[in-house]
């Protein structure tokens, strides 16, 4: 009898989707090389065709037909990081489809750790394309639950491997040009891939917190990953912070607003909102990135219209999470 990894690989091989977890978030997966399945990715999505998806592979030996090089710090980030939460874009073979790429030349690849995602892209014939298996501008589902409420009737099978353990997208590096340029931060931090390819630079929109912090009208920004309610992230001290969110809580439940904070473990029991929840300890950065969609995405289940949060740009992880906050919140920002 066909086992549900057959059926599964079967369905990607017959030009269907496949929702399916990995160690970042759960992935959407069409064949890579099929240029019709990655039109119902974008289809089933939402999403922009010239937003390019990641093409996933479950070994190493199959990088080569994909892609029309492969420089030699390559090696180096495979033997540290692969299999893993990084990305690498590289230029690409014809054997990928514009339609994958979002119409570039260059090609995002990926090799998952989650043990269900490698035995998955293996039985689909080694190369699944898969963008986050959410609508576009949600945030992205970290449980088979948030990808049932916004793919089902999308998408033809959904793999549950229960909660995905990072929690935030891989991070992604472009190796194409003379210097590494990471594009998307991660849990793979800068400092990582500095340690063994030496230096590597930051895409400047990533870090623009600086000149965006002033609040801007809601949808000035394009908005991603985005909760249902009206976030703000609030910087300052503690007690700047709590004062300052308490007071706009008062505000926003005499307007009948429903109103959530994101705090930590510290400060959880000082605020005044409806619902209050925790990533966890400030120091703990793991946790930070593994609860933040959870949370954006329990809020939405219990009808939170405002909510607030910490901001985080501490620790080696600050960037990929303040990066991910900021397009949640459409760079409403405030700097106390
Ligand atoms: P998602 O997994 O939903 O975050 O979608 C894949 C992400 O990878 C998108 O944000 C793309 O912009 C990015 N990506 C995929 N291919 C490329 C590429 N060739 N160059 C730059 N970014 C890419
Ligand atoms: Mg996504």
């Amino acid at each position: 009898m066909e086992s549900w990894m057959e059926k599964a690989g079967n369905i990607i091989k017959n030009g269907g989707l496949v929702a399916f977890p990995t160690e970042t978030v759960y992935g959407l997966g069409g064949d890579a090389l099929n240029p019709q399945s990655s039109q119902k990715i974008y289809a089933a999505k939402g999403r922009p065709s010239d937003n390019p998806l990641i093409v996933h592979i479950s070994k190493f030996e199959d990088l080569a037909p994909i892609v029309s090089e492969i420089p030699s710090c390559v090696y180096a980030l495979r033997d540290a990081f692969w299999p893993g939460p990084l990305t690498i874009i590289f230029k690409k073979s014809d054997l990928v489809p514009y339609e994958t790429t979002g119409g570039l030349d260059t090609v995002a690849v990926r090799m998952p750790v989650d043990p269900i995602a490698l035995q998955f892209i293996a039985a689909s014939g080694g190369y699944v394309a898969a963008p986050s298996a959410n609508l576009s501008g949600r945030p992205s589902p970290t449980k088979a639950q948030y990808v049932i409420q916004d793919l089902q009737g999308r998408v033809d099978m959904i793999l549950d491997g229960g909660p995905t353990e990072i929690g935030l997208e891989s991070t992604i590096v472009d190796v194409t040009g003379d210097m590494p340029v990471i594009l998307r931060p991660g849990y793979i931090t800068k400092e990582m891939l500095e340690q063994i390819i030496g230096k590597v630079d930051v895409d400047p929109t990533i870090l623009d917190v600086a000149c965006k912090e002033r609040p801007k009208a809601p949808g000035m920004r394009y908005r991603h990953y985005a909760p249902k309610g009206d976030l703000t992230i609030i910087k300052g001290t503690p007690e700047q912070v709590i004062s300052f969110i308490n007071e706009k809580t008062t505000e926003n439940k005499e307007q009948k607003e429903v109103v959530g904070v994101i705090a930590t473990d510290e400060t959880k029991d000082r605020y005044w909102a409806d619902v209050v929840k925790s990533v966890g300890e400030r120091q703990d950065e793991a946790s930070i990135a593994h609860r933040l969609y959870t949370i954006l995405r329990e809020f939405d289940d219990e009808g939170i219209t405002r909510i607030y949060s910490e901001s985080f740009e501490e620790g080696s992880m600050g960037q990929a999470i303040m990066n991910r906050l900021l397009k949640a919140a459409g760079h409403h920002y405030i700097s106390l």
